[in-house]
């Protein structure tokens, strides 16, 4: 399925920037296209698309007017253009329309066209004067800087805010990375892209001192944003981090995920990425057109089949690497060498590693995000990890849910929709409370059911539901000020009869309710309707905490994202079914501290919810899914086994998920010692308990538990396919089953 399109408008560009892959590398054939694309081939392209949304029952894509200089088309061409796109494309699904330009030509009769036709603007800009003059030049060699900062200002508006979609910013490590960076921030933009310069093996990047200066300067400035507190969304790092844990790729430049993308030219031309005009002449085109072929016979050609085939499309040398899953063998045409086509790793192949190195934390130089000390390592290895282990796990996980987040808020929506406005208040108000208490924001993204809401808002193709998922940033907003005691009022959306509020509760309302209440909050609470809803009212349902030994967790059996694979979640617990659950949490906390302290003191410092699941079998996890930051644990109904032996075993997997964001375990070209570990791991846990528990029957289960580790140990230590961090890791294991023997 293809969710996102380039439309190629005009192929000329007034700007004649030197490191342009459209006019100054391999490919030339902007010189065999028609200046500006016709009416026809714009309505053939909307038929295109709209038939393949709809045969694939897509509930959104994203169009991006591209060029050459978009621009150059005009006011009122442009206008043809959108109303076209609108007219065949919004009654199909959710149109997410966008224009990438050099800004030069942006004026406020433009920006007001934007406005009606809701196209978000992204704008290329490589940093200070300095840098920006580099490159981005007229042809007569006057600098495009004064230019693009006026059509900055212009977005930065209020009128037109919401139609600045960020900033694009090509890397030259000539240029000051501090000054880059800050000169970017200083535009506001919601969102950052940091591209590196087209290259391939034929024509590699400069690389003066030798080393790896990209990742250098790339690194510089992670460095910084990171002790800014991230106050941007920067593509690439946050892509690193989430294809680290197992979530979205978020672009083409890294990960593994499948690339989606089409190129229209002006002529109706189908052609793959834009990027690949860097790789030779020609290489691009498809030989087919919007005219006569239907997205799905372009989709199946080789060439962009390729871009989808993850993993097992990357050379030998790339499946084999210790940061694949992260950086994904790099952009497509990075990877161009004659002779060899794409089979290789990207030519940016030292500055990719060392970067995935610098952005998703790893042993080795400081100036990481999150690291763990070799101690709290190896006290993880061996079965509970101490406390501050588990915290900074914890940690980790909430800077993956921030990063993904952000990149929520980044693609927001610009309909006129009740949802859409919800969305987008939602993020207005997040953003003051982060600014002024950001601890309570914390809090709610803290809360592990916002990282499956996150993930699943970015999950291409949107799903049907995707503007009511969207919509649920003012919920999380809303949870966000309710826990800093400020002063708000914004629209909630309603989901199922009701409005939600993450790690709070649920407030039901009547029939047919709408799509949005507006509602307002202090520090006296939440008022609906006119009326302060209060722990009495019988339309609020709020989520509830248990005594767990000296602990308290929350039991969570009401957030709308609680379900994650393999789990299916109970719904509200009432009468003796929440008593059940409330006494049988207590004895399971108490016992865990009196029998197993070391894993009851890492319980207590990474446990924040319980999901209650419904009775029978867990459903079999899908491998590849995203790996939820630690925090919650999903339990079927207390029974006779008592709950702490499920609590031990789903916690222990938690643990192992959030280290595996930070250390590489296992190769990741297999899954079956992942899945080894994770069950060997989980044993180790339960063994302990049942190592203490006295009678013929635990020593049995001991037994056998303890039979398997060893036996999980061998068969991973034979496989070959442990790195260095996975065999300290087992070794740990290796250490606990020895010292029971010794016992
Ligand atoms: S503005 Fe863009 S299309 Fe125009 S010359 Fe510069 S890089 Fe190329
Ligand atoms: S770092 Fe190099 S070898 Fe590893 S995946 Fe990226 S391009 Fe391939």
């Amino acid at each position: 399925m293809v969710t996102e399109y380039v439309l190629k408008i005009h192929s000329r560009c007034d700007l004649a920037c030197d490191h342009c892959y459209v006019y100054e590398h391999a490919d030339q054939s902007w010189l065999r296209k028609p200046r500006a694309i016709g009416g026809a081939t714009v309505r053939w392209a909307a038929r295109r698309i709209a038939e393949h949304a709809a045969a694939h029952g897509l509930g959104g894509i994203r169009v991006v007017l591209h060029g050459g200089e978009p621009l150059l088309l005009g006011a009122a061409k442009l206008r043809e253009v959108l109303a076209v796109l609108r007219s065949r494309l919004d009654p199909v699904c959710r149109l997410d329309l966008r224009l990438h330009t050099n800004g030069v030509l942006l004026d406020e009769t433009l920006c007001a066209l934007f406005d009606e036709y809701a196209v978000r603007v992204g704008v290329s800009l490589d940093g200070d004067r300095a840098a920006n003059d580099r490159h981005r030049r007229f042809a007569d060699g006057r600098s495009s800087h004064p230019h693009v900062r006026r059509a900055l200002e212009l977005l930065r508006r209020p009128e037109y805010r919401h139609l600045y979609a960020g900033l694009l910013c090509t890397v030259d490590p000539a240029n000051d990375p501090i000054a880059v960076y800050e000169a970017l921030l200083a535009e506001s933009p919601p969102s950052l892209d940091l591209l590196l310069p087209h290259a391939t093996w034929d024509h590699p990047p400069p690389r003066p001192g030798g080393g790896t200066p990209y990742a250098d300067w790339l690194g510089r400035v992670h460095a910084r944003w990171a002790s800014d507190g991230r106050p941007v969304a920067i593509r690439l790092f946050d892509s690193m981090l989430s294809a680290a844990s197992g979530g979205p790729s978020l672009g083409e430049s890294v990960g593994l995920d499948p690339v989606n993308l089409l190129v229209i030219e002006t002529d109706g031309g189908w052609e793959q990425a834009d990027s690949l005009k860097t790789a030779f002449d020609g290489a691009p085109e498809t030989g087919l057109n919007v005219r006569t072929h239907a997205v799905d016979a372009v989709a199946a050609l080789p060439g962009p089949a390729a871009r989808r085939g993850g993993l097992a499309a990357l050379c030998e040398t790339c499946r084999s690497c210790e940061v694949v899953n992260v950086c994904g063998g790099g952009l497509y045409a990075h990877r161009y060498r004659t002779g060899s086509g794409f089979a290789n790793p990207s030519v940016y192949c030292p500055d990719l590693k060392a970067l995935a190195g610098l952005v998703v934390p790893d042993a080795g130089p400081a100036d990481r995000a999150h690291t763990l000390s070799p101690a709290a390592f190896d006290s993880l290895a061996r079965g509970p990890g101490d406390p501050a282990a588990v915290a900074a796990l914890a940690q980790a996980g909430l800077s993956l849910t921030r990063a993904l987040v952000a990149h929520v808020a980044s693609g927001l929506p610009d309909g006129a929709g009740e949802l859409e406005q919800a969305a987008r208040e939602g993020l207005a108000l997040l953003t003051r409370v982060d600014l002024e208490r950001p601890a309570a924001v914390a809090e709610v993204l803290a809360h592990p059911c916002t990282a499956v809401w996150a993930s699943r808002c970015l999950r291409p193709p949107r799903a049907a539901r995707a503007t009511l998922d969207l919509a649920h940033l003012a919920g999380i907003a809303a949870s966000a000020a309710l826990h800093a005691g400020m002063e708000a009022e914004l629209p909630l959306p309603v989901r199922d009869g009701s409005l939600h509020l993450p790690a709070l509760g649920v407030l039901r309302l009547g029939r047919r309710p709408g799509r949005t209440i507006r509602v307002s909050l202090s520090s006296r609470g939440l008022f609906a309707a006119g009326r302060r809803v209060t722990g009495q009212d019988p339309r609020w349902l709020p989520v509830r905490s248990a005594a767990f030994g000296d602990h308290t967790v929350l039991v969570d059996d009401l957030d709308a994202f609680r379900g994650r694979s393999g789990w299916r979640p109970a719904g509200r617990l009432t009468g003796s079914h929440w008593e059940g659950w409330r006494t049988c949490l207590d004895g399971a906390g108490k016992r865990l501290e009196q029998d197993t302290p070391a894993y009851a003191r890492a319980l207590g410092a990474g446990l924040r919810a319980v999901v209650p699941l419904r009775p029978g079998p867990p459903r079999r996890h899908r491998a590849g899914g995203l790996r939820h930051p630690l925090g919650a644990v999903g339990l079927p109904p207390p029974g006779s086994g008592g709950l702490e032996v499920a609590l031990l075993r789903e916690f222990q997997i938690a643990k192992l998920d959030a280290l595996t964001t930070l250390h590489g375990l296992v190769e990741s070209t297999s899954e079956a010692p992942g899945r080894i570990l994770r069950e060997a791991y989980a044993r180790l846990a339960q063994a302990d308990l049942w190592r203490v528990t006295p009678g013929a029957d635990a020593r049995d289960r001991f037994g056998g538990l303890s039979a398997g580790i060893r036996e999980a140990i061998g068969a991973l230590t034979a496989s070959g396919s442990l790195t260095p961090h996975g065999v300290r890791f087992v070794a740990g294991m290796r250490a606990t089953v020895d010292a029971w023997a010794g016992d």
